[in-house]
C-alpha cells in the first residue's frame, strides 16, 4: 500500500515513542521506571479523578463538541476571551492542524534543530518542507538551545509557519519573553508562529508568552494538560490566539475531538491550584537533586526549566541505555533527534531517580 499513499506520506516516518512501553510494562510489571515520555510521576489532582468517575454515566453520549465549560475556565484563568481558545485531543492534534491550515506543498515551515519531532511530521504530512534552523552549538558548558537569530534568518518568502517550543523538548532550555518579543518583531505578520508551551508551568515563576498575544496577532500559544497537570492518558491540549485565527483552525477540528472524561478532568485539574503547585514544587526539588547527582558523576546536564533533563553521555550512551533497560529503567534515546550521544531522562519521584542513579553507579 506504500505506493498508494500520496508522496508526502510515503516520505513520512510515524512518530517514534523511543521504546515499546507496552511490551516493557508487560515484561517488567509495576516496578518499571518510566522516564522516557516526560509524564508526571505524582499523578493528577484527586478532583480530576473524581470528575472522571462522575462522567461514567455519560459515556453513551457525545461530549460537548466545543468544550464550553473547559474553555470558560481556561479563559478566566488566562485572562483571554473564550473565542481565543481551541481545544485538541492533546496538543499534538493542534500542532498537526496548524500545518494543515497554514501550509501546503511548496511552502516552508521553520523550526529549530533539536525541535519536537511532531513539527517535522506535521509539516511533511501536508507536503510542505521543513527548514531546520541550526541550534546553538554546544561549546564547553553551553547548552544546545534555540538560536533565535538563526531561526529569524531561516524565515524566507515561502515560510508560512514557525514552530518554536519554549521551554524546548528535548533540550529543556528556555528563553524569556523579551527575547521572544524581539524575535516576533522580526517575523512578517503573514507568518504564523506557534509557540509550544507544553512545559511552561515548570518554568520558575510560570512565565508564558500569553501577554504577547495582543501585540502579535500571528502568535499562537499551544499548551497541554499532559505534563504539569498529569493527564497525559486523557489527551487534552489547547491553544490560544487571535479569535480570527482560531476560527479558521476550528474548520478542520474533528467533531467531538476531546472526550467527556478529558474535558471534565481538565476543568477539575485547572481548579486545583494547590495540587498543581505541589507537583511543580516536587518536580523542581527532584530535578535539582537529579541534575546535581548526574553532574557530580561527570556528565554534562543541560540546564532545564522542564520535567526532564537532557544528559550527554557521549560514546557511552548506548551502553548506558542498554544497562538501564536491562534493569527496568526506560530513558528516551535521542538518535532520532540527531543527538545520539544524549539520553533524555524524565524527572521521576525520589525512588525512581535513585534507581536510575544506582544503575549508573553499578556500571561505573
Ligand atoms: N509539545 C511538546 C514540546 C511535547 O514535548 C509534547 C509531548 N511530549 C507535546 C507537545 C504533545 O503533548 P500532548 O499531545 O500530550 O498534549
Amino acid at each position: 500500500f506504500e505506493r498508494l499513499a500520496v508522496p508526502a506520506i510515503q516520505a513520512l516516518r510515524a512518530y517514534d515513542p523511543g521504546h515499546d512501553l507496552v511490551a516493557w510494562r508487560r515484561r517488567v510489571g509495576p516496578s518499571l521506571v518510566e522516564l522516557g515520555s516526560n509524564e508526571n510521576p505524582w499523578g493528577a489532582s484527586p478532583a480530576a479523578r473524581a470528575a472522571v468517575l462522575d462522567q461514567l454515566h455519560a459515556m453513551h453520549r457525545y461530549p460537548d463538541p466545543l468544550g464550553g465549560d473547559l474553555k470558560r475556565a481556561l479563559a478566566a484563568k488566562h485572562g483571554v476571551d473564550v473565542a481565543q481558545i481551541i481545544l485538541g485531543n492533546g496538543s499534538h492534534e493542534l500542532l498537526m492542524q496548524f500545518a494543515q491550515v497554514f501550509a501546503e506543498p511548496g511552502d516552508e515551515v521553520v523550526a529549530s534543530q533539536y525541535g519536537f519531532a511532531v513539527y517535522a511530521i506535521a509539516t511533511q504530512a501536508v507536503g510542505a518542507t521543513l527548514r531546520a534552523a541550526p541550534a546553538l552549538s554546544r561549546a564547553s558548558s553551553m547548552p544546545r538551545g534555540h538560536d533565535l537569530d538563526a531561526l529569524a534568518a531561516s524565515i524566507g518568502p515561502r515560510t508560512k509557519l514557525v514552530y518554536l517550543a519554549n521551554p524546548n523538548n528535548p533540550t529543556g532550555t528556555w528563553f524569556g519573553s523579551d527575547a521572544l518579543d524581539a524575535f516576533l518583531q522580526r517575523v512578517p505578520r503573514d507568518v504564523v508562529v506557534v509557540v509550544d508551551e507544553a512545559y511552561a508551568e515548570f518554568v520558575e515563576g510560570g512565565a508564558t508568552a500569553l501577554s504577547l498575544l495582543p501585540s502579535h496577532p500571528n502568535l499562537v500559544i499551544a499548551r497541554t494538560f499532559s505534563k504539569a497537570y498529569a493527564l497525559a492518558g486523557l489527551r487534552v491540549g489547547f491553544a490560544v490566539a487571535d479569535p480570527g485565527l482560531i476560527a479558521v483552525v476550528e474548520r478542520v477540528r474533528e467533531s467531538f475531538n476531546v472526550n467527556c472524561m478529558g474535558l471534565a478532568a481538565a476543568e477539575a485539574a485547572l481548579g486545583d491550584v494547590e495540587h498543581l503547585q505541589w507537583g511543580l514544587a516536587r518536580n523542581a526539588e527532584e530535578r535539582a537533586a537529579l541534575a546535581d547527582a548526574l553532574a557530580s558523576r561527570g556528565w554534562f546536564v543541560h540546564p532545564s526549566q522542564t520535567n526532564f533533563l537532557l544528559v550527554e553521555f557521549g560514546d557511552r550512551t548506548q551502553a548506558i541505555e542498554a544497562a538501564l533497560l536491562e534493569r527496568g529503567v526506560v530513558p528516551r534515546p535521542m538518535g532520532g533527534y540527531g543527538l545520539p550521544g544524549c539520553l533524555r531522562i524524565t524527572v521521576g519521584d525520589r525512588d525512581e531517580n535513585r534507581r536510575l542513579l544506582t544503575v549508573l553507579d553499578e556500571i561505573g
